[in-house]
């Protein structure tokens, strides 16, 4: 991975970790192993084939917090924001793209859920007829929806490495039966929920990653992170998915930033620095995120896009 801009100063926190998309900060005043709270600042930062693209797309972060924070809403499970009193503000610099949560110790696992056959879980499965040690019935094709969604852990490798798909047995071994058992219930609830409430607007949701923590404080299993964002989670539109007369990625065409990997593999060979996305590739990348976030909230986004 190439390296990250240096992170915004934000008057009240300090900055504690980046990760590729996201800046994470603690209150000032406290320490960052044992802060209650934890300022999430979602950045304008593009990745693709693990790297940091440039230019950033302006009002990406907001649109994806807004998504996210439109997905918690509709989630009855506790999840990590916080507000009330004794919680501190997010600053205004990054109200818009910015929450702030409890701090959580996170569990090293990425919980996976995928509602179809496709990406690398396709790759996989043509080789082995499995996914993650799940074994499918022969003959899915790309793209197929599986009758059942499949929890597909993957270990949260540290920073900069890349994430491993793990067995649930390794889930076990690596947060106990309890919480593994937990993780895997919750996240297929949620996402058997969420695909019914994509499949009303037009969307088919395809597959996610959520990610949860449990607070130090009270115990409590807690959902974390992003939630169902397009940086999170492969949608496709659903018109398009049925389309007969459409096939392979057109037909798959995903609600992210494949506008972005489909510029680049036709620009860039993949050595060195990659090259800057031109202005049309950052307009019509940042027009469908928005489309996704209009079809699934039937709403306008709640900010004034910025290009700051
Ligand atoms: P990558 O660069 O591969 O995306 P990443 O997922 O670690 O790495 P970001 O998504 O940019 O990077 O950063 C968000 C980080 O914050 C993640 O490590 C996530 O696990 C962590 N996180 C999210 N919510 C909480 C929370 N409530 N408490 C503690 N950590 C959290
Ligand atoms: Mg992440």
């Amino acid at each position: 991975m190439n390296a990250l801009p240096a992170p915004l100063a934000l008057p009240g926190w300090s900055h504690t970790y980046s990760g590729k998309v996201r800046d994470l900060y603690v209150p000032e005043s406290e320490d960052a192993a044992s802060s209650s709270h934890l300022l999430v600042v979602a950045s304008n930062r593009v990745s693709a084939f693990d790297f940091v693209l440039e230019p950033p797309i302006p009002g990406k972060g907001a649109l994806l917090t807004a998504l996210s924070n439109w997905w918690f809403a509709r989630i009855p499970m506790a999840n990590h924001l916080a507000e009330g009193p004794g919680v501190p503000a997010a600053p205004d610099a990054v109200a818009d793209r910015a929450v702030v949560s409890r701090r959580l110790n996170m569990f090293p696992v990425e919980c996976v859920v995928r509602g179809a056959l496709t990406g690398s879980g396709f790759i996989e499965y043509q080789q082995t007829g499995a996914v993650c040690g799940i074994e499918l019935p022969a003959g899915l094709q790309d793209g197929d929806l599986l009758d059942e969604p499949i929890y597909t852990p993957a270990y949260k490798a540290p920073f900069g490495e890349h994430d491993e798909n793990i067995t649930f047995e390794r889930s076990i071994e690596l947060v106990g039966a309890e919480v593994a058992e937990a993780l895997r219930a919750a996240s297929l609830e949620i996402f058997t929920a969420a695909r019914e409430l994509a499949a009303e607007r037009g969307v088919v949701l395809a597959d996610t990653k959520f990610e949860f923590g449990r607070d130090p404080e009270t115990g409590e299993l807690v959902l974390a992170d992003e939630v169902l964002t397009s940086d999170s989670s492969r949608y496709w539109d659903a018109a398009t998915y049925s389309d007969a007369s459409l096939s392979g990625p057109e037909r798959l065409a995903s609600f992210d930033k494949q506008i972005v990997r489909n510029w680049l593999s036709a620009n860039w060979d993949k050595q060195g620095v990659p090259p800057v996305l031109p202005d049309e590739i950052v307009e019509q990348t940042y027009a469908r995120y928005l489309d996704l976030y209009v079809r699934l909230t039937g709403t306008q986004p709640p900010f004034a896009r910025s290009h700051a």
